[in-house]
């Protein structure tokens, strides 16, 4: 066969997409230089530069998609100042919004090595090591939390994803019929039903809108003055629902809830799942870790007793994102939860113990990511001993917060649950309770957080309890010290004092 004569370039091909060792090499430094400078900086610096959307938008040109190349070295020269100049800092030690963690520089160069094998985790044979290191730590992750490390699990994108597995696991295993062929409607007409606090994260409002059963399948049980789930009402509505012919498949218990980080009555829950048969699916995201502490709640420890658990390693185990993990008891009904043989697929596949995991039978995804080798070497880097400390200290910060925004006479303190404070201002002469004070302080404090929000002084988030406006501030940084935690209070009452006398009026 003649060979045609335009294939001259393919011959020893230069790619404009490839690297050779040595360029590699200079960038790498570069940009390695880059970041350690800006880690050494980053915490003396404001937690944001509180940028409005066009001043951000402007920063990139308007240009559509480029025809030509530019050099890499160029853009990432580019990238690593836009990046650090223009971004919100959730590494910085003043940065206490919503539950993001600092990120653990051993996790930044963990990503770093991963692509650089660019494992696809989602078969055996593709990633054979990677593979090891991911069941390695799913089976850590279930140690440190008590759990039995004999149950199944993977990495998933973060804890909503984390809930949804658990959440289909529950429903493989509860409904009466082949709910994966036949859908979630039983043949006489039944509907599933789903059990959370009123205080659970809207993961669950995802799961039943994306799953098809609808919003309406889930039952939001009150919770008591804690914020934690009343059971006894969850005994009723479980029981009423059976009377009226639907299917209760799973109850859904807080191990530590995104607002407040109140811990719902676990053990009770768990003898109620007993009782009924019903799947007990936890959402430990933000506090499932704080399992791994001695001395900790009864009702942490009974996360051992959970069908199913999601925790966030990119929240309380300081991963960079993004890095969600499930457990699920039984290792089978993940996967019959999951899998399907087409033809495509020729792997290794056994029933033995040791068996090759192939984790696209365990979960959503097809192709994964080696997101297990930078929690894999973060937990190796701390130990159990190393995060029982940092989520200790976090945990100690968040008390003294709450005795300094107590003791002050403009703050007034609301919830401490496990690393999160929930306070507000309160000027003098303003009287809380009354229905025109309760709105004012709502309108103050919410134009406080805007403002403190893009001083870049310190970073909160808010939570609403009982209709009030609350600041919140959840700490999972192991950069926060307590100069930070001291200097809060007055950077509140200096921000609240302003914005009282400029006219927020009632
Ligand atoms: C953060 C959080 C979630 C969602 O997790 P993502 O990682 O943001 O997807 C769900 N539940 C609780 C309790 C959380 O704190």
């Amino acid at each position: 066969l003649d060979k045609p004569d335009n294939t001259h370039d393919l011959h020893n091909r230069t790619a404009s997409m490839n690297m050779r060792g040595e360029e590699f090499r200079i960038l790498g430094r570069e940009t390695v230089d880059r970041i350690a400078a800006f880690l050494d900086r980053m915490p003396t610096g404001p937690v944001t530069p509180g940028e409005k959307p066009n001043q951000v938008r402007a920063l990139l040109s308007n240009n559509s998609l480029p025809d030509q190349g530019t050099p890499a070295g160029q853009l990432l020269e580019e990238a690593t100042r836009l990046l650090f100049e223009h971004s919100l800092f959730n590494g910085h030690p003043r940065f206490w919004g919503y539950i993001t963690s600092s990120p653990a520089p051993i996790g930044m160069l963990g990503d770093l090595l991963a692509a650089s094998v660019n494992s696809n985790v989602a078969a055996w044979g593709l990633a054979p090591l990677a593979s090891e290191i991911e069941a390695q730590t799913v089976r850590w992750i279930a140690e440190l939390i008590h759990y039995p490390a004999a149950c199944g699990g993977l990495l998933v994108s973060g804890g909503n994803m984390a809930n949804f597995v658990g959440f289909l696991a529950a429903r493989k295993a509860k409904t009466p019929w082949d709910v994966r062929s036949r859908g979630p409607i039983g043949p006489d007409g039944q509907r599933l039903r789903a059990y959370v606090s009123a205080e659970t994260h809207t993961w669950i409002q995802k799961a039943g809108d994306l799953f098809g059963l609808g919003t309406d399948a889930i039952r939001w049980i009150p919770t008591d003055s804690a914020l934690r789930m009343d059971v006894s009402r969850l005994r009723v509505a479980v029981t009423e629902d059976r009377k009226a012919g639907d299917v209760p498949f799973v109850v859904v218990g807080n191990a530590g809830t995104v607002s407040t980080g109140a811990i719902d009555p676990l053990r009770e829950i768990a003898a109620v799942c007993r009782e009924h048969d019903l799947w007990f699916h936890i959402d430990g995201a933000y506090g499932g870790f704080a399992a791994a502490l001695p001395g900790g709640s009864p009702d942490l420890q009974a996360i051992s007793e959970a069908d199913s658990v999601a925790v966030d390693p990119h929240k309380w185990l300081y991963i960079p994102l993004e890095a969600g993990c499930v457990l699920v008891r039984d290792r089978e009904i993940l996967r019959s939860t999951f899998s399907y043989h087409p033809a495509y697929y020729h792997i290794l596949e056994g029933e033995e113990h040791d068996s090759p995991i192939n984790y696209f039978e365990y979960g959503p995804q097809n192709s994964r990511g080696f997101r297990a080798l930078k929690v894999w070497l973060a937990l190796r880097q701390a130990g159990r001993e190393g995060y029982i400390k940092m989520m200790s200290d976090d945990i100690r910060l968040a008390q003294e917060l709450h005795r300094l925004v107590s003791a002050h006479a403009e703050l007034e303190a609301f919830t401490h649950n496990l690393s999160i404070c929930t306070f507000r201002y309160v000027p003098a002469g303003v009287t809380s309770g009354t229905e025109q004070g309760e709105a004012y302080l709502n309108k103050l404090n919410t134009e406080l957080l805007e403002r403190l929000q893009l001083s870049g002084k310190a970073y909160l988030s808010n939570a609403v309890i009982g209709g009030k406006f609350l600041l919140r501030a959840s700490i999972v940084n192991f950069r926060t010290s307590l100069e930070d935690v001291e200097a809060l209070p007055e950077i509140i009452v200096k921000l609240g004092r302003e914005v009282h006398a400029n006219g927020c009026e009632a």
